[in-house]
């Protein structure tokens, strides 16, 4: 299969990762649309969530556990956002599931 994120995952294709489990890697989206924007992919190729099997959904929950993960290693726990896209006209461009995590970056004043 063609697939993009499956290429990263399986490391065909290099990425910036932030985090690895056994079942999803995280790495930094390429067009960041935050100061801090990664993505969230599942190892398994899921085409979107309307594509979630009742075996797929077992291990699915762990995304959250990955993004609060992901989040605490970029210092932006608790003030950070979460978007699934589903399908082209809910603004998925890659078909394969993924969650985005964005948060901006606090400015640190000198005084
Ligand atoms: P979607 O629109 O499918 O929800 O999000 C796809 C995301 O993947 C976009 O934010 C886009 O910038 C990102 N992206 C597309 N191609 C690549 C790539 O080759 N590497 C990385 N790291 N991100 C990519
Ligand atoms: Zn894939």
């Amino acid at each position: 299969m063609d697939c993009l994120f499956c290429k990263i995952t399986n490391r065909e294709l290099n990425s910036d990762i932030i985090l690895e489990n056994d079942k999803f890697l995280v790495f930094k989206d390429i067009h960041p649309k935050a100061d801090v924007h990664v993505l969230i992919v599942p190892k398994k190729h899921i085409d979107s969530v309307d594509h979630i099997t009742e075996e797929d959904a077992k291990f699915l929950g762990d995304i959250f556990l990955t993004a609060k993960e992901a989040a605490k290693k970029l210092g932006v726990s608790q003030a950070y956002k979460l978007a699934i896209n589903v399908g082209k006209d809910g603004g998925q461009e890659i078909d394969h599931l993924h969650m985005h995590l964005l948060a901006e970056r606090k400015e640190v004043s000198d005084t």
